[in-house]
């Protein structure tokens, strides 16, 4: 009797930006179903299974957490968008800038450095300068979705596990997930 065929295994990204890595955090809260998901997904970018540098090509899904805060970041969400078929805004920083987003109302990144560096600083008050080492921070924070089209939301400061689970159920078995009801879409 022939074997049934194997499901290809789905490329996931999780890529962190502007963030506090609290959505990373509640994507390890997932427990033990960590140990189902395993085998069936191939992680292939994330800050917390991998070393690797480079946005690979031709990803599944990418988990987006953050806002788009400087200027690695703005390289990389454009990366992450050509090279990923399903690109989720992972928690409310993606998709509103949130908690980064606070330094919006300020007069741009210089006000937001002097108060960092000069203002708070104990001793050898500076900017951080190091070109091609500390990228440019951009005069707003932004949410994914003003610089790249976004294909799924899943709110939450951080979104909890279940939900997180429901989503990529959903995505395991080739369904676009139903974000419908409080338990899904609840911000904060
Ligand atoms: S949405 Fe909340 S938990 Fe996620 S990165 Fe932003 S502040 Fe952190």
């Amino acid at each position: 009797m022939s074997q049934p065929a194997k499901l290809p295994k789905l490329r996931l990204a999780t890529v962190w930006l502007a963030g506090c890595s609290g959505c990373h955090m509640s994507f390890l809260d997932l427990d033990e179903w960590l140990i189902e998901l395993a085998p069936r997904i191939e992680m292939v970018f994330s800050p917390i299974a991998s070393d690797t540098k480079t946005y690979p090509e031709d990803v599944d899904v990418a988990l987006v957490e953050g806002g788009v805060g400087n200027s690695d970041n703005l390289a990389l969400i454009h990366q992450v968008r050509q090279r990923t078929r399903l690109l989720v805004s992972f928690g409310d920083c993606a998709i509103t800038a949130n908690v980064p987003g606070l330094r919006n109302p300020l007069a741009g990144p210089a006000a937001v450095l002097d108060r960092s560096y000069l203002e708070l600083a104990d001793g050898s008050a500076q900017w951080p300068h190091a070109p091609g080492l500390v990228p440019e921070l951009l005069e707003r924070v932004l949410p994914v979705h003003e610089l790249v089209p976004v294909d799924l939301f899943l709110p939450g400061c951080p979104p909890p596990a279940e939900r997180i689970r429901a989503v990529l159920e959903a995505l395991l078995r080739g369904e676009q997930p139903l974000m419908e009801g409080a338990e899904m879409i609840r911000f904060g």
